[in-house]
């Protein structure tokens, strides 16, 4: 192995990455007719993931005070990093870095080996960094290495790469830590998920049992489970009498201080470079509650952020999403910095100024409508920098915050990651993914018109209204579906855009072009739900994550629910080869839309039982629904479309590298200015931040 050969091989895969052009994520709209600019946004291609880069227009409009702000902040934001690898299994830290001391070895020339084995050790390395961690970021599966244990032992000894001997069952044996967080019925949810949010031998009853006695059932009720990590008394340092299980907070000075400690260091900096007042209470607020892991605290700065709209510059700097966690209580870290793209925005306050009007004509029953709808903030954002939950893979919209009674009391805000889309849609360009998939070249053509905006609207009322609609009965809490809360929650909001979608409103509005543009948007959500979105699914695997089940929950009622014909999915024979007449025949399966309007009927139908299933907390119904339509995969429809999908050779995963942000400063170490750089490679970001921002032991 020469190195020369490893940095050739290197520019290869970018030059592929950047020649070919690759898939249209499929939970994406992604037609777009924005000109192509010489940005260069595919960075790199492995497995089926796929590295792209997102650019960070008006960025240079930003004011010097702002730039210092986003540079504090985003420093913040990279120190995290670490907290969500452990929080993803417990050996997930020294797994990375004895792969990284490994890599490098390499790399400098310590260690011979063939090109072969680099190529297999570099992209199992580069899964790592994807995943943050040894499972799937989608799937949760673990993944295993393509080259042998008795190669990686020998390698590291070799090298003089010292290694926990702990960590080899854990990545070559199958059968040890399978998933990452299970959401399989009648088994232990804690026991047979490798996340780390509950110590070892803890059980899902135990867990249940302790979440049950430690509730506040007041009026503002704290996140009790939120920031903390629950174990076996007798296996902590912070034993307590007559308890069985002690929670280990996040905080400094606990659980994950050493982190937490350098992500206040640069909040406190960043308050020198506040915009205002209110911006300046939220982040007094996130330090005090990084520095005492109090939950009221947290509460106060949920107030306060929420509170926060004038501010250029945002962010979000915590333990967030309980996806994650498999009982949906302990957030995972997660940062995202960015700022208000002034021109898109107007897009969604219009969306926003109309909730109420939104609200009242949905085709939800009254008794389950607000009676005021208030607090819907949005904004459309650029992305500055991306990290833990958010790196490298990322939402395109986020809605906090997620404690129900803020989001009543004080409402929420929801934005539109406009710069992350856009760099998927031009990712995606020219793939073929719609040639192959589509009916026919009509549909494609109202595709390729009006996608984009059918994309952004949908994103818009998904995130502005959808989320945000509707109430609870009295009595009944937010947890109350249990397991199947995320997917109900995610198909309401979907519901509530897809409705809306096809409105006369948004023409009215001057949000949508014509009344005919939904129709590209219908077919995509349907085609997506029904067929393509299988391309991110193994096959013989279950649909676990939430998202994708909405999707299919959706599709799939509507598909059992057209008795009109509504919608079908049609065959058609097509010729393998071309301009042959002997070549072999194949089945190709189509969505079709027989009656838009019929479509609408149907999801307007689908959002009443399921705002239904909301409001009255219907654990049963919830259930039955998610396991009817939002599981099982049709295996031959799922074969035949992973074949035509493989054929296109395009990667079902994207993420992202962040931009470098580096500050000028002067002979007093003032920040006099801050540059943004666009060139850093997937490979050369992960090592640097393994590098510069790695604060946590092996073991946590
Ligand atoms: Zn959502």
């Amino acid at each position: 192995m020469h190195s020369v050969y490893k940095q050739e091989m290197m520019k290869k895969n970018m030059f592929n990455a950047v020649a070919m052009s690759f898939a249209a994520l499929s939970l994406l709209f992604t037609a777009c007719s924005k000109q192509e600019s010489s940005f260069q946004y595919n960075v790199d291609k492995f497995y089926d993931l796929e590295i792209l880069r997102y650019d960070v227009p008006e960025f240079d409009s930003l004011s010097l005070q702002q730039k210092q702000l986003v540079y504090c902040l985003s420093e913040a934001a990279l120190w995290g990093r670490d907290i969500f690898y452990d929080q993803n299994g417990r050996y997930n830290l020294r797994i990375r870095r004895t792969c990284e001391a490994l890599y490098e070895k390499i790399t400098n020339d310590q260690l011979p080996i063939t090109d072969e084995e680099f190529l297999l050790f570099e992209r199992y390395l580069k899964r790592v960094w994807f995943s943050n961690g040894i499972h799937h970021h989608y799937s949760e599966d673990k993944f295993l290495p393509d080259f042998s244990q008795e190669w990686f032992v020998a390698a590291c000894e070799e090298a003089g790469v010292k290694y926990d001997p702990a960590i080899l069952p854990v990545m070559f044996d199958p059968a040890v830590m399978p998933k990452r967080t299970t959401q399989q019925d009648g088994v232990d949810l804690v026991l047979n998920s490798a996340g780390n949010y509950y110590g070892e031998g803890v059980t899902q009853a135990e867990a249940e049992e302790w979440y049950a006695a430690h509730k506040d059932n007041s009026a503002e009720p704290l996140w009790i489970g939120l920031n903390s990590q629950l174990v076996k008394a007798d296996n902590s340092q912070f034993s307590i009498l007559n308890s069985q299980l002690v929670e280990r907070v996040y905080k400094v000075g606990g659980l994950y201080g050493e982190a937490l400690e350098h992500i206040v260091y640069w909040l406190r900096e960043a308050l020198k470079y506040a915009e205002n007042d209110q911006q300046k209470l939220v982040i007094e607020k996130m330090i005090a509650f990084n520095e005492t892991g109090d939950l009221k605290t947290f509460n106060e700065y949920c107030i306060a952020w929420v509170r926060d709209l004038d501010s250029r510059v945002d962010y979000v700097n915590g333990f967030t999403e309980t996806y994650s966690d498999p009982l949906g209580i302990t957030g995972t870290w997660e940062s995202m910095v960015n700022f208000k793209d002034l021109a898109a925005t107007k897009r969604t306050q219009i969306i926003s100024a109309n909730a109420q009007w939104f609200e009242d004509h949905s085709t939800t029953d009254q008794k389950y409508k607000k009676e005021e709808v208030k607090g819907v903030s949005a904004k459309v954002i650029t992305a500055a920098v991306l990290a833990g939950a958010c790196y490298p893979s990322t939402p395109i919209g986020i809605n906090l915050p997620n404690a129900n009674w803020v989001r009543k009391e004080y409402g929420s805000k929801s934005v539109t990651i406009d710069n992350i889309v856009h760099a998927y849609n031009e990712a995606a360009k020219g793939n073929g993914f719609n040639e192959e998939f589509m009916i026919d070249d009509e549909t494609r053509a109202l595709y390729e018109k009006y996608g984009s905006v059918c994309g952004d609207l949908h994103t818009d009322l998904h995130e502005c209204v959808g989320h945000g609609s509707g109430k609870l009965m009295p009595g009944v809490t937010k947890d109350a579906l249990k397991e199947h809360g995320s997917t109900i929650e995610e198909a309401r909001a979907d519901l509530f855009a897809m409705y809306y979608l096809a409105d006369p409103k948004l023409v009215e509005l001057g949000l949508m072009p014509d009344n005919e543009a939904y129709k590209a948007g219908y077919y995509q959500q349907m085609m997506n739900g029904l067929m393509t979105q299988l391309v991110r699914i193994e096959p013989g695997k279950d649909i676990e994550e939430a998202h994708m089940r909405n999707r299919q929950l959706i599709a799939g009622w509507i598909y059992d629910h057209a008795t009109n014909r509504e919608v079908e999915i049609i065959d058609k024979l097509e010729a393998k080869g071309k301009n042959s007449h002997d070549v072999p025949c194949e089945v190709k399966h189509y969505f079709k839309i027989n009656d838009y309007e019929g479509l609408r009927r149907l999801y307007g139908e689908l959002l009443a039982e399921i705002q239904r299933i909301t409001s009255e907390g219907d654990y049963e119904a919830a259930k039955e629904m998610v396991e009817k339509y939002a599981v099982k995969v049709n295996p031959e429809l799922h074969k035949e479309i992973l074949a035509r999908y493989k054929k296109l050779n395009l990667a079902p995963y994207k993420g992202f590298v962040n931009p470098v942000y580096t500050a000028v400063h002067d002979a007093e170490g003032n920040i006099t200015d801050v540059k943004i750089s666009f060139t850093e490679s997937f490979v050369d970001q992960n090592l640097r931040y393994s590098r510069d921002y790695s604060p946590l032991p092996d073991i946590n």
